[in-house]
């Protein structure tokens, strides 16, 4: 499949200057949904898009599509489709995401110039925000594209300033009609950086992901009592954020015993609020969250109930009441056979390097695959940098990518 990295560059480097931000180390962009930037963004993709004979469509949450339907096509059948999005975190960096996109585009022209002729159109997909920067949690587009949440509900989503999402897109002309619906798609294949190492670690420069990690969050809340940090002798207290400090390391603690098993379970625990947070006042409330990850469930359970059990103790163990509330549980999900295996043919056929890894990030592609079969493939980060201007794919890589992006969809769509 003959991928021309030229366009493919020019295109990733034009939608980087969307939202750029002058950094000293790399290339950065702010680029959040519903901004001037990303109304230049959208449009220069629909440009884009149309200028490969794509038909483009918005729909009512502005997920962008662009279809390619060939008369070897038959108009009727399931769609292969492919993408990823456009949004970027604060300060971001300009291949998490725009990669995804323009790869999905470049393997279309790339199957036109090839001469390929599938049996099924073909969409490049551009999901709204999945970054969950200014709208919600994020994946919201693709959240909508699987039915896991109404059109009506994310368009209600308000920002910080009370606007809600669906003003934002109306503002830059990118409220559209209907609900692109992904369970209508035959297969979906999402190119992403990996934003870790493992590619380079292994010298393999195609990522095919076997699973998406599970996802637990967990609200934890210790209750001591505030005193003053000079005439409170040190038997009289009741330190809420000592008793956490305990539970904290006992949550790592966890993990870490469970890294021969399953090296892929990870907790954390990244939020802490102390009250009242002062410099002589002994600390009387403590919340924090508990963020646990694996492919198997079991693990997740696991973890979850050795956080039990070590709030348990702290609680006996010092003068603190405690509770535990499970707030949050997303399922692992697992990537589509077939998919997977169109990823390696694909990557064997052009003879790049390709390994197998699970992903420990959700990607619009866990949403996708609750609904129809569906492959994550990764492109190596430098240095496992991302959500960072130094964030950097190599451009050779980038190409290597996509031409295992395009033989997959080619795969899929002629079958
Ligand atoms: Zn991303």
């Amino acid at each position: 499949m003959c991928v021309n990295v030229k366009r493919l560059r020019s295109d990733v480097e034009s939608n980087a200057e969307f939202g750029a931000v002058p950094s000293v180390d790399g290339r950065g962009r702010t680029l959040l949904t519903g901004t001037d930037a990303d109304r230049r963004a959208r449009e220069f993709l629909c440009e884009r898009l149309r200028d490969a004979d794509l038909d483009v469509r918005v729909d009512a949450v502005g997920n962008v599509v662009g279809r390619w339907a060939p008369e070897s096509a038959d108009p009727g059948a399931a769609p292969v489709a492919t993408g990823s999005h456009l949004d970027s975190v604060p300060d971001g960096g300009i291949f998490d995401g725009p990669l995804g996109v323009y790869a999905g585009l470049e393997a279309v022209r790339a199957m036109q110039d090839a001469g390929v002729e599938p049996g099924r159109p073909v969409e490049v997909v551009c999901f709204t925000e999945e970054e969950g920067q200014r709208f919600g949690g994020g994946l919201v587009g693709s959240a909508v594209a699987a039915g896991a949440l109404a059109p009506e509900d994310a368009l209600d989503i308000d920002d910080a300033d009370g606007i809600p999402l669906g003003d934002a897109l109306a503002d830059i002309g990118f409220r559209g009609e209907g609900r692109l619906d992904a369970s209508e798609w035959d297969a979906w294949v999402e190119l992403h950086v990996e934003q870790s190492e493992r590619l380079a670690d292994a010298d393999a420069v195609a990522g095919v992901v076997t699973s998406i990690v599970g996802l637990s969050r967990c609200a934890v809340e210790i209750v001591g009592e505030a005193d003053h940090a000079g005439t409170t002798s040190m038997a009289e207290r009741a330190d809420a954020l000592a008793a956490a400090s305990e539970f904290v390391t006992a949550v790592e603690r966890a993990a870490v015993d469970r890294r021969e098993a399953s090296e892929t379970t990870v907790a954390t625990v990244g939020k802490l609020d102390v009250a009242p947070n002062a410099p002589n006042v002994i600390p009387g409330r403590v919340s924090l969250t508990v963020d646990v990850r694996a492919v198997d469930h079991a693990d997740i359970d696991a973890i979850i109930d050795d956080a039990r059990s070590a709030l348990e103790a702290v609680r006996a163990g010092r003068s603190v009441d405690a509770t535990l509330e499970h707030t949050w549980d997303r399922p692992p999900v697992s990537m589509a056979e077939r998919c997977r295996a169109a990823l390696h043919d694909a990557a064997a056929a052009e003879g790049v390097p390709a390994l197998d890894l699970h992903s420990g990030a959700g990607h619009d592609t866990m949403h996708v695959a609750d609904v129809t079969d569906a492959a994550l493939l990764f492109a190596p980060s430098r240095d496992g940098i991302s959500h960072n201007p130094r964030e950097w794919t190599e451009w050779a890589d980038c190409a290597a990518a996509t031409r295992v992006l395009a033989g997959a969809l080619a795969d899929l769509a002629t079958e």
